[in-house]
């Protein structure tokens, strides 16, 4: 039988302000911590600042009742057994992590503690992390006993996040101690023990079955591992079967039916074999040159995360060489751009390949016209508007008399355009889409020179 516990989430992010919402909806008290002081107000006032399905109703629900939102960071150490850290970890020069801002919130936990704390590590960190921040709240002069650190790294999608968050594959505990375990067991036991899943307004998650979650307890070491493994494996495999699709290319073969051929294996499974136009987000890129890094640093030759890297910088490229062949020339060329989130359902643009390649695009002297569902307000601060950057407010608005339409993010809405109309509405019937929305045949019978990734082209 599950019971309420005070839980403090230290960073309102895309991670931090989910599962500050799923603790509560699993029946928890929250304090909501954040630094930035607008990000908070506007959090008070009932704005998720972020698009992801179901927040803005569990916000409404919540935040005045389970979930408070402050500035303060004493007064949630204070109040709570658990603190979990969910603050930014982004790439440093260097390709590290940069873990100041986990190495800022660790100290000025230590400054607060008066009596037995546990700090988790939400946020995505290297191995050694956990020792690391252990020794700075010694340093402040916090007892041993006083505390302890637990690595729980978390798993979920921009666009699915909180479904993700409520019916995950696994929940991952690394803790070195049984009572941090306990702690940890009892937070998440309205999942494993099922009971969340038994209400009858419970939030749906993204597959159909609602078997509730395994939570696999490990060393603290192994956990931070583990999450750096699973974001380097799941970008290796976009790589691998991207590189298959320039194969694929070459041969005049269909990746399409290579992947659906590799996918029924049940040892390799058909998710994430979907060619295009590179990973991007705010997660795989600076994850895998952590991880490639944290291998250097202990002498360990991981040059096969190098070769992930280098295959998904070349996607990119190679899709500009397509818009150049299908195009003759680029400059002055007027281009219609769909999507500029990372992916679909989210308005994150963080390390997006669909930016870089507009970026690309306006290096070679284009004009684009780009429309997104949901990340154009972040873009506009990114790529700001211009005679040559513009921002349409729908799709046709974006196609009309362009030379070409390239689809670079794949939001279902872009799955489904009136073909037709298309047609007539740009100058060219060009469609040139990085991420194979299309049936080549069927965009052949409307008309379309139709180029994508890893499949012939039909003339
Ligand atoms: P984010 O940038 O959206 O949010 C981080 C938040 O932390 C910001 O609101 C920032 O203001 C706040 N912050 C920074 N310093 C602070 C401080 N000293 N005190 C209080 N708040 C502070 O980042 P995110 O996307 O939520 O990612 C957070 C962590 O989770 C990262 O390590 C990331 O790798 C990991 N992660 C992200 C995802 C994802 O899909 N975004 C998935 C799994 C894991």
């Amino acid at each position: 039988m599950s019971h309420s516990i005070q839980i403090a989430v230290v960073g309102s992010g895309y991670v931090g302000l989910v599962a500050a919402m799923c603790f509560a909806e699993m029946g928890h008290q929250v304090i909501c911590v954040d630094n930035d002081e607008r990000k908070v107000a506007a959090l008070q006032g009932g704005d998720t600042l972020i698009h992801e399905h179901h927040l803005p109703e569990l916000l409404e629900r919540y935040r005045n009742t389970r979930v408070r939102f402050t500035t303060d960071l004493a007064e949630a150490t204070n109040e709570c057994s658990a603190i979990f850290i969910a603050v930014g970890t982004p790439q440093s020069d260097s390709g590290d992590a940069d873990l100041s801002y986990v190495e800022a919130v660790a100290s000025e936990i230590a400054r607060h503690i008066t009596s037995y704390k546990v700090i988790v590590e939400k946020s995505t960190v290297p191995v050694y992390t956990n020792e690391w921040i252990r020794r700075v709240i010694e340093r402040n002069g916090v007892n041993r006993e006083m505390f302890d650190v637990v690595s729980n790294p978390e798993f979920l999608r921009e666009g699915t996040a909180v479904a993700d968050f409520l019916h995950p594959d696994r929940i991952v505990v690394g803790a070195d101690s049984e009572r941090a375990a306990a702690l940890l067991s009892a937070i998440y036991a309205p999942l494993t023990e099922g009971d969340y899943y038994k209400n009858e307004g419970a939030i749906a998650g993204c597959c159909s079955t609602s078997a509730p979650p395994p939570l696999l307890q490990t060393s603290t070491k192994s956990a931070e591992i583990i999450k750096h493994a699973s974001n380097a494996f799941l970008a290796l495999k976009i790589s691998f079967i991207n590189a298959v699709s320039n194969l694929c290319e070459a041969a005049d073969a269909n990746v399409e039916q290579v992947a659906r051929g590799i996918g029924l294996d049940s040892r390799i499974g058909p998710k994430f074999l979907r060619p295009g136009i590179g990973y991007g987000g705010s997660c795989f890129p600076k994850d895998v040159a952590a991880f490639r890094s944290v291998a250097e640093q202990m002498g360990v030759d991981f040059s096969l995360l190098s070769e992930v890297e280098k295959i998904n910088v070349g996607q990119k490229k190679r899709f500009l060489s397509k818009v150049r062949s299908a195009l003759w020339t680029l400059r002055g060329k007027k281009l219609a751009v769909l999507g500029l989130a990372f992916k679909g359902d989210t308005d994150d643009i963080r390390e997006s390949p669909a930016i870089d390649l507009v970026e690309m695009l306006l290096a070679e002297g284009c004009s684009v016209v780009a429309y997104d569902p949901a990340a154009m307000k972040r873009a506009e601060a990114e790529l700001p508007a211009s005679a040559q950057m513009r921002y349409a407010s729908n799709i046709d608005e974006a196609a009309a008399d362009a030379d070409a339409l390239l689809i670079l993010t794949d939001w279902p809405e872009f799955a489904q355009l009136d073909l037709r109309k298309l047609n007539a509405t740009l100058r060219y019937p060009i469609v040139i889409d990085g991420r194979n929305l299309y049936d080549p045949n069927v965009m052949f019978d409307h008309g379309f020179t139709y180029m994508s990734v890893g499949r012939p082209t039909i003339t």
